[in-house]
């Protein structure tokens, strides 16, 4: 629906606007709206619209479930397709390893998808139009002009045509528009590098019977072990294949998809899968995404997703990290609102923080290859490998599991258990 406000709705108050409809933001209006408030999300962009983050963690289905969703996405997975995924696979100069995501500690769903983010998040800012939260595409949030007492926003549609839009609590669901962090002066470097990355879309063409589409593939790149690939099979016989490095692992002068693939050739075991591969539409680069705030709340307002921290791809967690915030703010937004007192750092940022901490130390020991070797070793004990398949199955807030319990230490000793001799 492109709704262009009329008058009464300029002048309506909501009780909680949402700036994006990205997984987070349809995830916390889904909550939100079962719970009885009056829910609007500004979304400046028209869907379906492209956006990266196709590999989901099954921890994600958990959070559909609570908002609603999973049954939705399930059905369209089944009619129309959505890739099944069970696992993560990955290779390094000819040595192969894979978890199986069905094998892990944690309690809950151990499979999802592997979905074109254009239709994924239609598909749910629809289902969350369905229960009644109003969605207005093409409508940007410019400027806060207040926070308290109340929230009022300056919002200018795809006319150019400004108006006020008023609420008792603001979330931001903007992801990489980050816009509370940009205008309220709350963004913070990250602590990863800047690394660029460089992607395209494939009709894919894979003929090799030993390649699995139910797992994403991670392929660390021969000559930098800082380097990886994602590929990414779809239910269609296309894929998505990207490439991550530091800048100076880049010609900056080449096209896109000269770099992504020249980056592609020089391992063979990608080079063989995408011999029969064409691109499918414009390669794209996104560099420098890694992100952090001075903090993820305030008056009347709060942070979701990627508009507080993004840590980096390599582990697919940036979609379950979103909808872990969104389920996390919804019933603290609604506390609120009925004049109880809230805590939000230690209710909202300090729980989000833990699982995200997890991922950092994961994504660390990734880029100084000592979880590295940790994949490619080839004698875990069952165990360990059932709590690690969990992690990466998006389950790192189980304080259950020990190596989110003590990710740092545990990760350490594995590393060392684990180092090539
Ligand atoms: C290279 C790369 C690969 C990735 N791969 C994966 C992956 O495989 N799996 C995974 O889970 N994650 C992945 N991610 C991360 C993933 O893209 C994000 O974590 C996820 O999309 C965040 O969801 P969100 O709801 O916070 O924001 P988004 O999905 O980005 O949604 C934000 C919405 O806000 C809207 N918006 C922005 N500014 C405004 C404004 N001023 N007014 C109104 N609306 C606005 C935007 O149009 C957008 O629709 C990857 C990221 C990168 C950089």
């Amino acid at each position: 629906m492109n709704s262009k406000p009329s008058a009464q709705q300029v002048n309506q108050n909501y009780d909680v606007v949402i700036i994006g409809a990205g997984p987070s933001g349809s995830v916390a209006a889904s909550l939100l709206v079962a719970d009885g408030l009056s829910v609007l999300i500004l979304e400046k962009q028209h869907f379906p619209r492209f956006s990266i983050g196709e590999s989901l963690l099954p921890q994600c289905m958990e959070f559909l479930k609570e908002a609603g969703l999973e049954q939705a996405l399930d059905r369209y997975a089944e009619e129309y397709g959505f890739q099944f995924k069970n696992g993560a696979a990955f290779h390094k100069q000819g040595k192969n390893s894979a978890f199986d995501f069905t094998e892990k500690f944690s309690a809950g769903r151990g499979t999802t998808y592997q979905v074109k983010r254009a239709i994924f998040d239609k598909l749910l800012a629809d289902e969350t139009e369905k229960k009644q939260v109003e969605i207005r595409y093409g409508h940007q949030v410019d400027s806060v002009l207040t926070l308290q007492p109340e929230v009022c926003l300056e919002v200018s549609d795809d006319d150019g045509s400004a108006y006020k839009v008023r609420a008792k609590f603001l979330l931001d669901g903007s992801g990489f528009g980050r816009v509370l962090p940009k205008l309220l002066k709350l963004e913070l470097p990250s602590e990863f590098p800047v690394r660029h990355s460089y992607f395209s879309h494939f009709k894919d063409g894979i003929d090799c019977p030993e390649f699995d589409r139910d797992k994403i593939l991670i392929t660390v790149n021969p000559n930098f072990s800082d380097v990886w690939y994602w590929l990414i099979p779809f239910s269609d016989g296309s894929a998505s294949v990207g490439v991550v490095g530091l800048p100076e692992r880049f010609d900056a002068s080449l096209a896109p998809i000269d770099t992504l693939m020249n980056f592609i050739n020089q391992d063979p075991n990608l080079q063989r899968l995408m011999k029969n591969a064409t691109p499918i539409g414009e390669a794209r680069s996104i560099k420098g995404y890694s992100a952090d705030v001075t903090k993820l709340w305030g008056d009347n307002f709060a942070l979701l997703g990627n508009a507080g921290e993004f840590l980096d791809p390599v582990f697919s967690s940036g979609v379950t990290i979103a909808m872990k915030s969104a389920s996390l703010a919804a019933p603290l937004v609604k506390r609120q609102l009925q004049g109880n007192s809230v805590d939000w750092e230690s209710e909202y940022a300090k729980p989000l923080k833990f699982g995200v901490d997890t991922f950092r130390c994961f994504v660390e020991a990734w880029y100084d290859e000592s979880f590295q070797n940790v994949v490619y070793h080839d004698q875990h004990d069952d165990a360990v490998r059932r709590m690690i398949s969990s992690i990466l199955a998006g389950y790192a807030w189980d304080e259950k599991n020990p190596y989110v319990e003590k990710s740092v230490r545990r990760l350490s000793v594995l590393a060392e258990i684990c180092q090539p001799s």
